[in-house]
């Protein structure tokens, strides 16, 4: 990006990775070396950064206002309960999905952030799109039988995500086994795809 840009664009640039410039008035142009007096939107600290360390994706952590009752706030709402005490000198945290109970090692910033997702969640989200409502956590593996019921017809269902993929679906009223064929089908041909993926 531009070596020297100008005071307006500084300024968007600044807000839009979260902090308020707390200098004195920027020169007309604004060089991406030069150190600028920042404030975090979201913790308040006040920061000296530069355009250039922005641009290479430098993030407030927001260390400062977090206590350790709060960052386990933050995790809950994320759907994770801390598996070890929060360590302020530690960009991730172990933690276990409240979901699945799988435990994964979660990067603050993206916890903070708001983004911060158990690989189960996906899945679900996965499932859902094919038509179907999850009634039991994450099996595990995609070719484990997931207990759903089908959001059409509300029957009872357990597709897996390989059949999913593959392209099966309910086949509503009463044809459960046309659909349960079309699920063995589906994992057969996975089944066909990884043996003639192997070495011999
Ligand atoms: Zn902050
Ligand atoms: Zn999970
Ligand atoms: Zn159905």
């Amino acid at each position: 990006m531009a070596a020297r840009t100008t005071a307006h664009k500084a300024l968007k640039e600044i807000q839009a990775a979260g902090y308020r410039y707390a200098g004195t008035k920027l020169p007309a142009h604004v060089y991406a070396q030069l150190s600028l007096a920042v404030i975090c939107t979201v913790c308040a600290t006040p920061r000296t950064i530069s355009l250039n360390r922005l641009r290479n994706g430098t993030v407030c952590l927001h260390r400062s206002h977090v206590s350790p009752a709060g960052a386990a706030q933050i995790a809950r709402k994320a759907g994770f309960r801390p598996r070890e005490p929060y360590d302020q000198r530690s960009r991730s945290w172990t933690l276990d999905c409240l979901t699945c109970g799988r435990t994964h090692r979660i990067m603050w910033p993206t916890l903070l952030s708001g983004t911060a997702k158990c690989p189960c969640q996906e899945r679900a989200a996965e499932l859902r799109a094919a038509g179907y409502e999850p009634q039991a956590p994450y099996p595990g593996t995609a070719r484990q039988p997931w207990p759903s019921t089908c959001t059409t017809c509300k029957a009872a269902r357990t597709p897996s995500l390989t059949t999913i993929r593959s392209g099966a679906r309910c086949g509503h009223n009463g044809t459960p086994h046309a659909t349960a064929a079309a699920e063995r089908r589906g994992v057969r041909a996975e089944l066909r795809a990884a043996q003639g993926a192997r070495p011999q």
